[in-house]
């Protein structure tokens, strides 16, 4: 990538005595910084589908300013820094809508197990977690995510042993130091084996301590404002290890503070089953009459759900975060995310636990979205467009930030990512879109974060990936030693 310092800007701003903040070079006077970028194919997401073979984008501050065709309107003022995206496609960020970061640890576990079999055999490893680990899994969670084009993540962190540490803090932290956008999903479980459900006694906490918790962590970092980089949703784990009693007030927690809900549902045959053997319905009926559909809940996976699951999702505003690598994995199913988009339920793309998606890769779900859908829907099923949308303007529907992120509008946030198409794995393919979609993971030569760079040339900027990498390594051999695995 060409770059070059607008140079009368860069002279002006040293002459106002400006300084760095963010990489960039801030100009005196509260004047705000622009970032322009151009000569780049541009994938907007609005309701349109608008496209540019070859356009800008002008980013003031932390909010895009303006995206077109051709070159950025001529003399900008204040402008810090010009970017040549020649052979680069920009897209908004990819949202994340679905992890579990602490399983960066237990990779490559239970490699040949359905769902529930493959939880029965991690429950008493997971459970032996603690702070450091949770920090190190976090940080590699995050570094590969956003090194593949994330710029808001989320986490759905429910094994929380007692004596561990501050984990969800843990967490907020990585992201923060990575620079990324974060929903952390304050999770639960309170049903362990002797009351009927999946997870050991050791593994669950109480009702009361799990709301408590909850409550709390809400209170310290939910922040609601345009632009939060940290937002909490109340998260208890799914029907099989969550009571109902804990699962309603959940719901009427999250309901009281405006925060967001957030659960598994519907993942497996066997949880399918579940739900009927003990409640007497099926799992989206279950989480209806616990008050568990809204268009302030998003759920995981939905791969089992009837036309009348469907219907439901839809007239309510449930939203879906779709997991096709994980659900592969654990051959759990397909889910039917065409019938649910022509229903008008809102969905997004996640990564889920990397205990079943060893890889943690965002941008490689756009890939397998589309391939999953089209082996059980047929060629049509799928587009390369829709698939792209699935990762951004569906992940920002979500977790309730499309007024913010998931497309680039004037006004919105500028986090957005240059993918690298003219190399060798991509240069032949014509459709960018085509490019990043059907083809290999793309490199991401920039991506920013409410205008701030968070990966420039394919390295993070805010961290060592090396170091984090040694982390990880030393903190899953400290828990597999603990654990009793090593
Ligand atoms: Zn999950």
């Amino acid at each position: 990538m060409d770059e070059q310092m607008d140079e009368q800007a860069n002279e002006q701003a040293n002459e106002q005595a400006g300084e760095h903040v963010g990489g960039h070079r801030e100009p005196a006077g509260g004047a705000v910084p622009r970032t322009v970028i151009e000569n780049c194919a541009v994938a907007v997401v609005d309701a349109v589908g608008t496209e540019y073979a070859r356009g800008h984008i002008v980013v003031a501050g932390q909010v895009i300013e303006s995206v077109g065709p051709g070159p950025a309107p001529k003399d900008l003022e204040h402008v810090v820094r010009r970017v040549d995206g020649t052979g680069h496609l920009a897209t908004p960020g990819l949202v994340n809508t679905h992890h579990h970061f602490y399983q960066w640890l237990t990779r490559g576990l239970a490699q040949d197990s359905n769902l529930f079999d493959w939880l029965v055999e991690l429950y008493p490893t997971w459970a032996r977690i603690d702070e450091p680990m949770v920090h190190a899994a976090a940080s590699g969670s995050l570094a590969v995510m956003a090194r593949g084009g994330v710029t808001t993540a989320m986490d759905h962190h429910y094994v929380f042993p007692r004596g561990a540490g501050d984990l969800l803090g843990a967490e907020i932290r990585a992201a923060a130091e990575l620079g990324v956008r974060f929903t952390a999903a304050r999770g639960s479980m309170d049903r362990g084996a002797s009351d009927g459900g999946l997870p050991p006694d050791f593994a669950v906490e109480s009702t009361e301590e799990a709301l408590r918790a909850t409550e709390e962590a809400v209170d310290t970092h939910h922040d609601p404002s345009f632009g939060s980089m940290l937002q909490i949703a109340v998260a208890p784990c799914s029907p099989f290890s969550v009571s109902t009693e804990l699962m309603r007030e959940a719901a009427e927690l999250a309901r009281r503070k405006g925060v967001r809900l957030h659960t598994h549902g519907s993942e497996t045959v066997e949880e399918e089953k579940f739900c009927h053997e003990l409640f007497g319905m099926g799992p989206t009926d279950y989480f209806e009459s616990t008050g568990w559909l809204g268009a302030d809940v998003w759920m995981a996976h939905c791969v089992h759900m009837n036309d009348a699951d469907i219907a439901a999702f839809a007239r309510t505003g449930t939203g879906v975060a779709h997991c096709p690598s994980s659900n592969a994995r654990l051959a759990a199913g397909i889910a039917r995310v065409p019938d649910m988009l022509a229903a008008g339920v809102p969905v997004g793309l996640g990564v889920d636990g990397t205990a079943s998606n060893e890889s943690g890769e965002l941008h490689t779900e756009l890939r397998n979205a589309l391939l999953i859908n089209r082996l059980r829907g047929g060629e049509k099923a799928m587009d390369a467009r829709t698939a792209l949308r699935l990762g951004t303007y569906g992940g920002a529907q979500v977790l309730g930030r499309a007024a913010e992120v998931g497309s680039l509008e004037p006004g919105k946030l500028a986090d957005l990512v240059l993918w690298k198409l003219d190399g060798l794995a991509h240069a032949s393919i014509a459709d960018p879109v085509a490019a990043l979609v059907f083809g290999a993971a793309a490199p991401v030569t920039l991506s920013l974060v409410g205008g701030r760079p968070v990966v420039e040339n394919g390295r993070l900027v805010h961290a060592d990936e090396d170091a984090i990498a040694r982390r990880t390594r030393e903190q899953a051999r400290r828990l597999a030693r603990i654990a009793g695995l090593a």
